[in-house]
């Protein structure tokens, strides 16, 4: 009698490890600590209905993941909520293009949204070890990136400008070229903006900062000459700060889309059958136009 007790109890706990197993299998991994992967530094929130939650816990995501038939209910998405007017916080929220674009594909698949804040630069790393789901963040689809994750369909276009203070020598994007010039270029840590400037300037030149808003200030108080960033925050920051303007010149024209991991294709149909549906019914460009209002 003891000894089937004793039986029974064993397989129970077996079967406990197994679940567990299974769970750290799937897209979200509950015994991961979030804390480290996002360098302290990251907020998280969940998003429903177009609002945000912060601080959904580790045991929700937990929970969510335990679902685990590979049709979760929850979508991850990684960002950087520092990127207006794709993703910022507003009241404590998340907002922004990406995220509403986001949730209306989350609607799609019957999914709800939950949206992860970190730095720019552990997006991709999070998206390829199935940390989160996907990652959206005003993301720039490139070659490097390429060799680790899949893109989405484009649904933006981002175009690198340059933002200076009035009265600046620097005029046009061929002053930064020029023979002998010195200026130094503030960029947000591992954008595009910082990969191009390294290349085209080198290292010494490039200030890497990890928001944009950073670097902003960091022109505003004179320890760069311009900052070199994705057109649309230029105009959200030199809308914030008196004596700030963005040059003519289009340093470099880029798409945005949704990254996900390689070996993940299910959902990278899901997503681009979904985005397709929302670019051509104009729900995007809906979005968008709340956003982003026309001169
Ligand atoms: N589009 C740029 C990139 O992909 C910047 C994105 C961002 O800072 N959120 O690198």
């Amino acid at each position: 009698m003891n000894m089937k007790k004793l039986l029974l109890v064993l397989l129970a706990l077996t079967l406990v490890f197994a679940v567990a197993a299974c769970a750290t299998d799937g897209t979200t991994d509950p015994d991961a600590d979030v804390q480290q992967e996002e360098e302290g530094t990251a907020e998280e929130g969940t998003v429903e209905e177009g609002t945000v939650e912060e601080g959904a816990t580790e045991d929700e995501t937990a929970g969510n993941a335990a679902n685990g038939d590979g049709n979760d209910a929850v979508l991850t998405m990684a960002t950087n909520a520092t990127f207006p007017p794709f993703e910022y916080y507003e009241e404590g929220a998340i907002v922004g293009i990406d995220a509403e674009v986001a949730a209306a594909i989350a609607e799609k698949l019957g999914m709800e949204l939950e949206i992860m804040d970190m730095e720019f630069g552990a997006i991709v790393a999070a998206v390829q070890s199935g940390k989160t789901d996907m990652g959206m963040a005003g993301m720039t689809v490139t070659e490097d990136r390429l060799e680790n994750v899949n893109f989405s369909i484009t649904y933006a276009t981002g175009i690198q400008v340059i933002i200076v203070p009035e009265g600046s020598p620097i005029t046009s994007i061929d002053d930064l070229f020029a023979e002998g010039a010195e200026y130094l270029v503030g960029v947000q840590q591992d954008t595009t903006g910082d990969v191009i400037c390294t290349e085209d300037f080198g290292d010494d030149r490039v200030m890497r900062y990890n928001k944009g808003t950073d670097a902003v200030l960091a022109l505003t108080t004179g320890r760069v000459d311009c900052v070199i960033i994705d057109n649309e925050p230029a105009k959200a920051f030199v809308a914030a700060n008196e004596g700030l303007s963005i040059l003519e010149t289009e340093y470099a024209v880029e798409d945005y889309a949704i990254c996900v991991a390689k070996e993940n294709t299910e959902l990278l149909e899901q997503i681009d059958t979904a985005l397709t549906e929302l670019i051509e019914d104009g729900t995007v460009q809906t979005i968008i136009d709340k956003y982003i209002v026309a001169e």
